[in-house]
């Protein structure tokens, strides 16, 4: 029983209307009154009709029933102060409910729940505002009893108009011994565990002095510890020496800073890093924090993955990436990226160094003998001598093709850089023993090396590799097979070439090349066909001559490309000549030696045939002696599988008289016509000249061969061949080449006669 401050009974309802704190004494025995949980309080509240948001204000009987209640019970005010209790407080705060009232309720709530407080009071504000029932849904929290325990409590949190305005009920009672929580607690806590452990991943829970304090049991899988071995040990027991003071700092901060706020404090979402398990030694992991909890103090939780398998696939996809596939040597990029770092670099001594550029003389050729495999074989064994005579920390790279490129570190002499080039040319010139469909077959080839010094040859990737190449070139146009360093008196024809080399490579995409026509005639001036002959118009050196530009495309291979975009407009242009009224004239095109090189040559010529539907009985296709002399069979074959196909294609041999062929070879060849060289033409009257001419006319009659007579500049030439019965001439005289819109045009207008 308790006693009023006044010393008399219990106050009633009346007395609420005052408005004054006060303390409810009650007249029967607490265990008479039961609780207010388990549905009692919505009951009481149903019993009396009371609707919060309706302004209803409680009777007495209502307030006697409340306060009589063995829960605790307090009335606070908007801000929290404490209007009435019952004495059942005492149970639960051990306050006597006098020194409770008029004073605030907040500073007995633990800080963490006030914003729980502080929302349920707006709640039930707005619910008058917007006449809107809120639920009494319970609310957890802990308080300080007056000696400063705390307890965990559970409440109504109910609001009540009173005399104008809005209260709030708190309906109160401790939940410490509440077996339901507990037990639903535990089941919480398992799930939690039985969650922890489907997952690959380690969790672990650290306090705030590193301990584990949780821990699932993949840490076993991945760290090779127990659950038991690690709990209560020191987070920095899973890194291998001094990782964990690296990361120390950072790691505490994920203490302290929320995951919604770690971004703008420049933490990262989750750290790669090297973890140490028990057997297994030093493994790749990952790990991400989670938000940090007050809990018993301050708990952090975090997420470790055993990344090693991703590490694995990141180096593999990094070396295809970096590497070529053939000799497993560095490729471009990862050439320039150790380019790029050489030149980064602060330190002097890093950025001595030297760059070799090698291009193997002799490889095309092998290659085109005993085909790609052959080839390939042959390119493997290279990257391995090349590695063979160099120190473990110089790199080489292989560019494509026969392309190899060498970068020397930590050098500064031209002398010590010549002595490795010469142990380089060296080891490749050796002959090589390679197997090829089950015998062995010996090749010796041979090979170009261009030096560049850096920093002397250069201050940027582009400009030493292009030195480098320079170089190079230079030690091919000198004879090969020979190393030669960068210099700046480099011979200009090297620099020249090597402009033409680069620029060719973009010539067709960058649209820079035509095709050109030259007619060829009877000596009448009647139009018989026309000479295709390539033109290149380059962006700063104007036009540039096909005789100086075709033997570099043939030296480096673009003639390949070259040749099929020469063909196909060729082709493509006599279809359009024959199609436009002009049914009879024919077209001519050359064609380089190397091509020859081509094992499928007679295809790309019958694809490109068929493509543009040119009409073969006037397609002409140019060989050169030379071709002729250095590859006989080739010639021969292509030749006989053209004609095969399309039985009424010529060919021209072309530059007749300059390549000394044998009448032998002559003989065997399928060839149509012969093409005079423009050198005995331009000087016919000269006693020698007009002596082989003259042969040449008898020799092509003798094997029933037409005649074309090319470079006749003048009248007296092209009479010489009329008298001679030579009926197809080409030259100046006649007509210059020209555009294939000139050609159209002016055998429209008649200018030029069919
Ligand atoms: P070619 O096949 O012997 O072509 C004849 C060359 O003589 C042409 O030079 C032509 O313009 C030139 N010519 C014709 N009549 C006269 C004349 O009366 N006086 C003088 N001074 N020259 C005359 P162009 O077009 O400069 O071609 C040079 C060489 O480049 C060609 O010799 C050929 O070997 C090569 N070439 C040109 N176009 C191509 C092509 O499309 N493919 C291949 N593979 N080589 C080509
Ligand atoms: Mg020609
Ligand atoms: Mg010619």
């Amino acid at each position: 029983m308790l006693t009023a401050q006044n010393g008399k009974k219990a106050e009633h309802a009346s007395s609420y209307g005052a408005e004054k704190p006060f303390v409810v004494l009650r007249d029967t025995p607490e265990e008479e009154q039961g609780s207010l949980f388990d549905g009692t309080l919505q009951n009481l509240i149903k019993e009396f009709g009371l609707v919060h948001h309706k302004f209803t204000t409680p009777t007495t009987e209502f307030d006697q029933r409340l306060y009589g209640s063995t829960d605790g019970v307090l009335e606070i005010s908007k801000s929290g102060t404490i209007m009435h209790v019952n004495d059942a407080v005492r149970n639960i705060l051990a306050y006597e409910p006098g020194e409770l009232v008029r004073k605030n309720l907040f500073p007995i709530i633990l800080p963490e729940y006030h914003g729980a407080f502080k929302i349920r009071i707006k709640k039930g504000m707005e619910s008058i505002i917007y006449q809107r029932l809120i639920s009494e849904s319970k609310i957890l929290f802990r308080a300080y009893s007056k000696l400063k325990r705390v307890f965990s409590l559970e409440a109504y949190f109910f609001p009540l108009y009173r005399s104008g305005e809005m209260v709030f009920l708190l309906i109160m009672r401790r939940i410490t011994q509440d077996d339901a929580l507990v037990r639903e607690l535990k089941e919480n806590a398992h799930n939690y565990d039985a969650l922890s452990e489907t997952i690959s991943e380690v969790i672990l829970r650290l306090d705030e002095h590193f301990t584990v304090i949780f821990v699932n049991s993949a840490i076993k899988r991945v760290f090779g510890y127990s659950r038991e071995e690690i709990l209560g040990k020191h987070f920095k027991t899973l890194f291998p020496g001094t990782v964990f003071d690296r990361y120390k700092d950072e790691f505490s901060k994920y203490f302290f800073i929320d995951l919604d706020h770690r971004h703008k404090s420049g933490l990262r979402r989750s750290i790669e890093t090297l973890g140490k398990s028990k057997n297994r030694g030093i493994t790749p992991i990952e790990i991400s924090f989670g938000n940090s909890r007050n809990y018993e103090g301050r708990s952090v939780t975090c997420i470790i993955r055993d990344i090693s398998q991703r590490k694995n696939t990141e180096r593999k996809l990094r070396h295809l990436a970096f590497h070529d596939k053939l000799t497993g040597l560095g490729n471009r990029d990862l050439f320039n990226s150790d380019m790029g770092m050489i030149f980064k670099s602060n330190e002097q001594k890093e950025k001595n160094a030297a760059l070799f550029f090698l291009d193997l003389d002799g490889f095309k050729q092998v290659n085109d003998t005993f085909g790609h495999d052959f080839g390939d074989k042959l390119l493997i064994h290279t990257a391995k001598r090349i590695r063979g005579s160099l120190r473990e920390t110089d790199a080489i790279y292989r560019f494509g093709g026969d392309e190899f490129v060498i970068l020397i570190n930590n050098i500064t002499k031209t002398s010590e850089a010549a002595l490795i080039a010469q142990n380089v040319l060296n080891e490749i010139q050796r002959p090589y023993y390679l197997e090829s469909m089950g015998t062995t077959t010996v090749v010796t080839i041979g090979v170009s090396i261009g030096i560049a010094m850096i920093p002397e040859n250069g201050n940027s990737i582009s400009e030493i590799v292009k030195n480098a190449d320079l170089a190079m070139y230079s030690a091919k146009t000198s004879g090969k097979n020979r190393f030669v360093f960068y210099h700046t008196h480099l011979n200009s024809a090297a620099q020249e070439r090597w402009d033409i080399e680069q620029g060719l490579k973009n010539a067709i995409t960058h649209e820079e090349l035509q095709m050109y026509y030259q007619p060829i005639v009877t000596p009448d001036g009647t139009v018989k066909g026309f000479e295709a002959l390539i033109r290149w118009f380059h962006p700063v050196r104007g036009l540039i001559s096909p005789a100086k530009f075709i033997p570099i495309a043939e030296e480096s291979g673009i003639i390949k490309t070259l040749g099929v975009w020469i063909m196909e407009n060729s082709c493509r242009d006599l279809h359009t000549i024959n199609e436009s009224g002009y049914g009879n004239l024919y077209v001519s095109f050359n064609l380089s030696a190397v091509q020859f090189n081509q094992t499928d040559l007679a295809e790309r010529i019958a694809n490109v045939i068929q493509r543009t539907e040119a009409r073969t009985e006037n397609l002409r296709l140019e060989i050169t002696e030379t071709s002729i002399v250095k590859m006989p069979e080739r010639v021969v074959n292509v030749i006989t599988s053209l004609k095969r196909q399309y039985p009424k294609i010529k060919f021209v041999l072309d530059d007749f008289g300059t390549g000394y062929s044998s009448l032998s070879y002559l003989s065997r060849m399928p060839i149509d016509s012969l093409k005079i060289d423009i050198s005995f033409v331009r000087k016919l009257f000269e006693p020698m000249n007009l002596k082989v001419v003259t042969a040449i006319m008898n020799l092509a009659n003798s094997l029933q061969l037409n005649i074309v007579a090319e470079g006749v500049e003048g009248t007296k030439e092209r009479d010489f061949f009329k008298e001679k019965g030579c009926n197809a001439l080409q030259g100046f005289l006649f007509a210059k080449p020209m555009p294939f819109s000139d050609i159209m045009d002016r055998l429209r207008s008649g200018a030029l006669k069919s």
